[in-house]
């Protein structure tokens, strides 16, 4: 490891104005679970790594007038404790618990989930299906983004060096939304996802409403299947057309092919999971 200076602020303000005083040469650091293994083999210092795990302002899950808000440093364990996520997006719990381990969960955040940017990344699939944004800062204020926006490419966000990731914000048209996640991986347990997904959709008078369907490592970023979605707006609810919804999908991906699956297999994938994910949603939807 080469060695780098470290500042511990107290809050997001103060954050911000160390990001801006060693700019370009700066990282910020949270749980720790990707950027220490990062850090650890990095040919050149970071310069200033600025650790924003003990920041208040980052921690919270609260319901504002926007819909909820989820603090950039909430952790993946804290999301499986809340009450407020279990009862508007429950979805995100199932995502979370899929993360790791036990220590990645405790240690590991949604905002450094969502910053590392790599394209198996869990929780951006049930974010995305659920219209998140994020608010991004830095010096010269506050701007709030759509998530998918937020992807640039693999391992790569909008995010500036000076910039801090502030939140998530699941918008309140879609708190209660019928949404599914589901992760494929070799093991049950501490796997890459070779596929994951999520769906969110409403039932009214029996048809599909604002159908969303989302999926991650099938593509540099987590993208959203528009073609799929649109064969299933406006339409009354049935397994044929979601059948064609999953087929359709398929052709909006562009899976890799490596030692861990085979192009075909991740295009099985692809439409199985778009599958079950719409059809769990609609079951979702049938209970409430
Ligand atoms: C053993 C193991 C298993 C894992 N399994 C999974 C898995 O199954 N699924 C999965 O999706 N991930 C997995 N991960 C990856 C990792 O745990 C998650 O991505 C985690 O959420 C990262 O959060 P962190 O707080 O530890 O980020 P850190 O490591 O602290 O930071 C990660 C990156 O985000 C940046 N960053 C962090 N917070 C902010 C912020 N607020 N604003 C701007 N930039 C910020 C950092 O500068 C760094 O570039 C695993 C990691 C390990 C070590």
């Amino acid at each position: 490891m080469k060695p780098f200076d470290f500042v511990k602020p107290d809050d997001q303000e103060a954050a911000i104005s160390a990001l801006a005083a060693h700019s370009p040469n700066v990282r910020i650091l949270a749980g720790g679970t990707d950027y220490l293994v990062e850090l650890k083999h990095v040919s050149q210092s970071p310069g200033t790594v600025v650790d924003v795990s003990q920041i208040a302002e980052l921690k919270g899950i609260e319901e504002t007038e926007d819909g909820l808000r989820i603090g950039a440093g909430v952790t993946h364990s804290a999301i499986m404790a809340d009450p407020l996520i279990e009862k508007h997006v429950p979805a995100m719990i199932h995502a979370a618990h899929t993360i790791g381990a036990v220590q990645t969960r405790n240690l590991g955040t949604l905002g450094g989930n969502l910053v590392t940017c790599v394209p198996s990344m869990d929780s951006g699939p049930t974010l995305v299906a659920l219209d998140a944004e994020v608010t991004v800062a830095g010096p010269d204020g506050s701007r709030r983004i759509p998530l998918t926006e937020f992807f640039v490419g693999p391992r790569k966000t909008i995010l500036a060096p000076h910039e801090l990731l502030i939140d998530v914000i699941i918008p309140k048209r879609n708190l209660g939304k019928p949404t599914n996640f589901y992760k494929f991986g070799l093991r049950k347990g501490q796997a890459l996802a070779l596929v994951n997904a999520a769906s969110s959709l409403w039932v009214e008078d029996g048809k599909f409403k604002d159908v969303r369907i989302s999926l991650g490592a099938v593509s540099p970023v987590v993208v959203r299947a528009p073609k799929a979605e649109a064969v299933l707006e406006g339409k009354p609810v049935s397994d044929d057309l979601i059948s064609e919804a999953g087929k359709i999908a398929v052709t909006e991906c562009n899976p890799i092919d490596d030692f861990r699956a085979s192009l075909d297999y991740r295009r099985d994938l692809i439409d199985v999971l778009t599958r079950r994910t719409l059809q769990a949603a609609v079951e979702i939807a049938a209970q409430e």
